[in-house]
């Protein structure tokens, strides 16, 4: 049987919260349609930031509501803090993301609260999921943030992602994803921290990886993660929003050559790149002169690739 390989799409909040520009509430539900139309099945719709800090954001409720009618969709929303959690449950998420910086530097300097303190808080949503009636607990995952690298304090030593993904799933937490949020990620690295975590929480507790392609090896990091069976990648549209950290560079790996590299090496994603240029034009449409990366956009994909792939 050939291996699943879910992604994750995160280009609504990731991708949609770099750009300075609001996308219309309307073109992101068309956005939504159109990739569950090309057989995405999960999506990062928003996230429950105050809309005074993040406007691109401010109708995440609605999104996560209109998101909810689409069959077959998981919807997902980043959550920074328990209050976003409540306002995410009221929502009615199928699944909650907080990051979590492995860097305290940076922890401090994005939301003002030390490791000690953002663990307190990751236990007070855990309990909070706990608390909801069963079959309506969203899944609830910690993203790992700045794991591979910080751009105040450069690298974070690996043992210290190690322990701090030890006492997340300690608080009570199901599942962590390491995130490479700044692009620094090296396949080495990557082979390296997948297996160390995985060692110590649990193989099943880190199937996720989110990576961005600031520095061109997206894809590489990609191939690293599955040969230490990451099964789940977030990716982004046109690689858009671009990097706060390295002006000119692109943002998260780009979900059309993501679904064709997997697609090539035989593993199947239930993604159809023809489907994927339609979500593309409807981004292009909604944000004129936005940069959008990706090759196979341009290149298209190689001749007998829908027979290899069937
Ligand atoms: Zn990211």
């Amino acid at each position: 049987m050939t291996q699943h390989i879910r992604i994750s799409e995160v280009g609504l909040r990731d991708g949609l919260q770099s750009i300075d520009r609001v996308m219309s509430t309307e073109a992101k539900k068309a956005w939504i349609l159109a990739e569950v139309a090309a057989g995405v099945t999960e999506m990062e719709v928003g996230s429950f930031v105050p809309p005074s800090l993040l406007p691109q954001m401010a109708d995440t409720a609605e999104i996560v509501a209109f998101a909810k009618t689409v069959p077959e969709l998981a919807v997902v929303a980043l959550v920074p803090n328990l209050k976003g959690a409540e306002r995410a449950i009221a929502a009615g998420v199928d699944k909650m993301s907080i990051p979590f910086s492995m860097s305290e530097t940076h922890s401090l300097k994005n939301v003002r609260k030390n490791h000690a303190e953002m663990l307190e808080q990751i236990a007070a949503i855990a309990r909070l999921v706990a608390a909801q009636p069963e079959g309506q607990r969203p899944q609830f995952e910690v993203g790992l943030s700045t794991a591979f690298g910080c751009t105040m304090e450069g690298p974070v030593p690996e043992d210290q992602v190690v322990r701090l993904a030890e006492q997340t799933i300690a608080a009570g937490v199901a599942e962590v994803c390491l995130s490479d949020t700044t692009g620094y990620a090296n396949p080495a690295q990557v082979r390296r921290l997948v297996r160390a975590v995985k060692a110590a929480v649990g193989a099943d507790r880190l199937n996720t990886l989110h990576l961005h392609n600031t520095r061109g090896l997206g894809l590489a990091n990609v191939l690293a993660g599955l040969e230490e069976g990451i099964t789940t990648f977030d990716s982004s549209m046109g690689g858009i929003g671009g990097c706060p950290f390295a002006p000119g560079a692109s943002g998260n790996i780009v979900t059309e050559d993501l679904v064709f590299m997997l697609e090539a090496m035989g593993l199947h994603t239930g993604i159809d790149i023809a489907g994927l240029i339609e979500v593309r034009r409807i981004i292009a449409e909604a944000l004129p002169g936005e940069p959008l990366y990706g090759f196979i956009p341009d290149a298209g994909v190689t001749l007998g690739f829908e027979r290899v792939v069937g």
